[in-house]
C-alpha cells in the first residue's frame, strides 16, 4: 500500500514537471568592448561565452554596428559565431524608431545588415532598440512590411527586465571601490529577474491560456559576465528549463503581431495590451530604471 503511494506520488510528481515545465531563452543584445571596472573587454566578453558553454546554451546575440565596428568588436563577433550563437541584428545606430523616419530606420537597418551578414552565423533576425516599434499606425507597418519584405523575423522579447540598469550601478560602484561587496547586486539582479519572469508568465496565461517557450532579454555587460550563470541556476532551481534561443522563437506566439500604439514593449505586454482589458494594469514603459531606482536606492546599491 504504502509503496503503490509512492509509485503515485512519484508519477504525479514526474509528469507535473514534464507537463507543466516552462521555457526560456537567453537573448543578448548590445555586444561592446567598452572599458568596465574590475573587467578587460575582452575578458569580460569570454565570461559570458564560457557562462553559455557550461550551460550548454547557444542564444541570440542582437549586434548593433556602432558597437563592434572595429577591429575589437568584430573579434568579438568572430568568437560568437564561432562558438555557434546566432548574431542577429540591432540596427547599426540604435535609435528609437518612435524618434526617426521608417526611411531612415530602414537604412539604419541595412546598413548593419552590411556589417554582419559576413558572419556564417548571421540570421535574419530583428531586435528594436529600446523595444520601441512605431508610434503612428504608418510607421509600424511601414517597417513590418520592410521586415517581411526583407526575410526578417521579429525577435520579440516576452521577458522584459532592467539588468542594464542593475550593471550600470554596480559599475558606478565599482568603480568608486574595485573591493565593494557585489552580493547584494546578485541578490537584487536574481530577485528582478525572478519577479520580472513570474510578472510576463502569468501574464502570458492569461491571455494566451498557456505559458509560451519565453524569450528574456538581457545586455552584454559586467553584471552578466559575473552572474548570468547564476540567473540560468536559479531558472533551474525553480523548475524552469532553459533552451536554446532559435528554439525558443519557434513558439507560435512570435508570430503574432500586436495591434496596439505606441508599438512594441514585450511582447506579452502588447498582447494585454491589445485586449483593452488591462489598461488600468500595464505600466509604460513595461521596464525602465525609475522602477527600480528607488528600491536600489533604499538598499544602498
Ligand atoms: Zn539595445
Amino acid at each position: 500500500m504504502r509503496i503503490s503511494y509512492f509509485f503515485i506520488t512519484l508519477f504525479l510528481l514526474l509528469f507535473t514537471t514534464i507537463t507543466f515545465a516552462k521555457n526560456v531563452a537567453i537573448t543578448m543584445d548590445n555586444p561592446n568592448c567598452d572599458q568596465t571596472p574590475l573587467l578587460a573587454p575582452e575578458i569580460r566578453d569570454k565570461k559570458i561565452l564560457s557562462i553559455l558553454k557550461k550551460n550548454n546554451l547557444k542564444i541570440v546575440l542582437f549586434a548593433q554596428g556602432a558597437q563592434v565596428d572595429n577591429p575589437q568588436g568584430m573579434a568579438l563577433l568572430k568568437r560568437w559565431n564561432n562558438a555557434g550563437h546566432l548574431i542577429g541584428n540591432h540596427t547599426y545606430s540604435h535609435l528609437s524608431i518612435n524618434n526617426i523616419s521608417d526611411k531612415q530606420y530602414e537604412q539604419d537597418t541595412l546598413k548593419n545588415e552590411a556589417l554582419l551578414k559576413s558572419y556564417s552565423n548571421f540570421k535574419k533576425i530583428f531586435r528594436f532598440p529600446y523595444l520601441k516599434e512605431g508610434d503612428t499606425l504608418a510607421k509600424r507597418d511601414e517597417f513590418r512590411k520592410f521586415l517581411h519584405d526583407h526575410g526578417y523575423q521579429n525577435g520579440s522579447v516576452t521577458i522584459d527586465a532592467s539588468d542594464w540598469y542593475i550593471s550600470d550601478r554596480l559599475e558606478k560602484r565599482l568603480s568608486q571601490n574595485p573591493n565593494a561587496d557585489m552580493t547584494p547586486y546578485r541578490d537584487y539582479y536574481l530577485q528582478h529577474i525572478w519577479n520580472r519572469a513570474q510578472y510576463y508568465d502569468g501574464l502570458a496565461q492569461e491571455i494566451l491560456g498557456r505559458s509560451p517557450d519565453h524569450t528574456l532579454l538581457v545586455h552584454h555587460n559586467l553584471l552578466n559576465a559575473i552572474f548570468l550563470g547564476d540567473v540560468i541556476q536559479m531558472f533551474k532551481d525553480k523548475g524552469w528549463k532553459v533552451i536554446n534561443a532559435d528554439q525558443a522563437f519557434q513558439d507560435p506566439v512570435f508570430k503574432m503581431m500586436p495591434n496596439t500604439l505606441p508599438a512594441g514593449e514585450s511582447l506579452i505586454w502588447a498582447l494585454a495590451k491589445q485586449t483593452g482589458r488591462y489598461d488600468d494594469k500595464l505600466r509604460y514603459p513595461g521596464e525602465d530604471e525609475s522602477y527600480e531606482k528607488e528600491a536600489m536606492d533604499r538598499l544602498g546599491l
